[in-house]
């Protein structure tokens, strides 16, 4: 790993990567990469994930085809250096900003979109100019080797190259003095990467995960709410970072919520065949636990053998129980009530700030209301996820749900250091600064 990064490092240094047309060409050969192993990937992601060709299809790999082309269309622009105003005080020197890539990045990835989270990083370092070591997760083994075939296919090492393994070949990396580094997984593991990386005072982008509320108001538009909300929740069972971990719904249209939201669950995801499947047989352990909080008013059961959990609501929760505890991360939705937006505000902000919020109202001070006293990543009003999906909205968390964020502009930004340069004249010099000289400015 060590001879890698050395070997990345002069590569880097040789300024191959910088130019426009390399970093177009990266991108298109990346593209036409992934093409030609898509149906491996939908294959791959079937067999570890058990997901829907359609889910596979829209949530990995259409999202990062969306945007390699949303980047190249824009990054001769990005690049450019910018000309900025000099002050009157500077006068005879002009200004920029300068674009730079870090240099070599580390992109360390997890498993509940094994391929999208590690390939869209990756878009953003190639459009940054940077090389780059991607380590897929270790839970699902068949999409990082794939994503090695892809890697090692597409590019040499010395420019991108995938590393395979778990914690102990992560931590490896960590060790190393890289100049950069991206991290998407848990909050627990994004404090040990940032920890590793002031070692060597590398500059970290963590997307991480938390608690985020889908909140119900009484003004809602009830059955859409419903439907979003299942729609968000129970995508890949329930393992989407920015899914809806639980409902705050107003008491006055809690059954209708409800009532509505399992008409939903069956109508999307009621068909165990198509189901997306827990990642491991512990990770299914550790929510059928779950099931035991509060009462289940729909779904509840589960086979551990097939990783399966059936999409389910829980009902009479409270703030003690251990659903409501950490991040769930799977197909449990537990619905708790308010009466006033004001307790609702109070509980959620009595978590940690999460990496995205949903309100459902049609009430546009309760909209302000929630925007103007609630933190949180990002998200959406009157519907749930697809804020992801708009590579015009910087996507990240603040707090422990993350640092920086990513997506189209965000992610050339994530991996570039902007660097201010004055250009002075010799034109003339203007002695006012200079203590001691005959000519400088004087009291009187
Ligand atoms: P994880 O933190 O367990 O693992 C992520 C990566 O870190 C893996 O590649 C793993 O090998 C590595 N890793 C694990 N333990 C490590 C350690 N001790 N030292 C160094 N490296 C280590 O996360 P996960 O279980 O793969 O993913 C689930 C979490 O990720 C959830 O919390 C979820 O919210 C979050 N997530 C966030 C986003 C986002 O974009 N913000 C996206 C997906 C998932």
């Amino acid at each position: 790993m060590e001879q890698l990064l050395q070997k990345q490092k002069h590569y880097f240094q040789t300024g191959e990567t910088l130019s426009l047309e390399f970093r177009l060409k990266q991108l298109t050969r990346l593209k036409e990469t992934i093409k030609k192993y898509e149906q491996a990937i939908t294959d791959t992601l079937k067999k570890e994930l058990h997901k829907s060709l359609f889910e596979a299809y829209t949530t990995e790999i259409g999202i990062v085809y969306e945007e390699i082309r949303f980047v190249m269309k824009r990054l001769s622009d990005w690049m450019k250096p910018q000309r900025v105003p000099t002050p009157l005080t500077h006068f005879g020197s002009k200004s920029y900003i300068y674009p730079e890539p870090y240099g070599v990045s580390l992109i360390i990835a997890p498993w509940n979109y094994p391929f999208q989270l590690a390939i869209s990083p990756l878009i953003g370092a190639i459009a940054a100019g940077n090389c780059a070591i991607v380590k897929p997760s270790e839970y699902t083994p068949e999409t990082s080797s794939l994503l090695k075939a892809i890697v090692s296919e597409a590019f040499s090492e010395e420019y991108v190259a995938v590393v395979e393994g778990g914690v102990d070949v992560s931590q490896k990396l960590l060790d190393l003095p890289f100049d950069h580094i991206f991290f998407t997984g848990s909050v627990s593991v994004g404090k040990m990467v940032m920890a590793a990386a002031a070692k060597h005072l590398t500059p970290v982008t963590l997307e991480l995960g938390g608690k985020s509320p889908a909140i119900v108001d009484a003004s809602a538009h009830i059955d859409l709410a419903a439907k979003r909300i299942v729609w968000g929740k129970f995508l890949n069972a329930g393992q989407t970072c920015i899914a809806p971990d639980y409902v705050f719904v107003h008491a006055s249209v809690k059954s209708l919520l409800i009532e509505r939201m399992k008409q939903y669950i069956e109508q999307l995801y009621g068909d165990k065949n198509t189901y997306s499947r827990i990642v491991t047989v512990r990770h299914t352990e550790r929510l059928v636990r779950f099931l035991a909080n509060g009462t289940v008013l729909h779904g509840g059961t589960y086979d551990i053998e097939q990783r399966w959990i059936e999409p389910t609501l829980l009902d009479d929760i409270t703030r003690d129980d251990a659903v409501m505890q950490e991040e769930i991360f799977g197909p449990i939705l537990p619905i708790l009530t308010f009466e006033t937006i004001d307790e609702a505000i109070q509980m959620i902000n009595d978590y940690e700030k999460p990496l995205a919020l949903y309100l459902f109202t049609e009430d546009r001070d309760v909209q302000q209301q929630i925007l103007q006293q609630v933190h949180f990543g990002g998200g959406c009003i009157n519907d749930t996820v697809v804020h992801v999906a708009n590579p015009h909205l910087p996507f990240g968390g603040v707090g422990q749900s993350g640092i920086g964020a990513y997506h189209g502009k965000a992610s050339f930004d994530a991996f570039t250091h902007y660097k201010s340069v004055l250009k002075q004249t010799t034109k003339f010099d203007i002695p006012l600064r200079y203590p001691n000289f005959p000519n400088a400015l004087k009291w009187v």
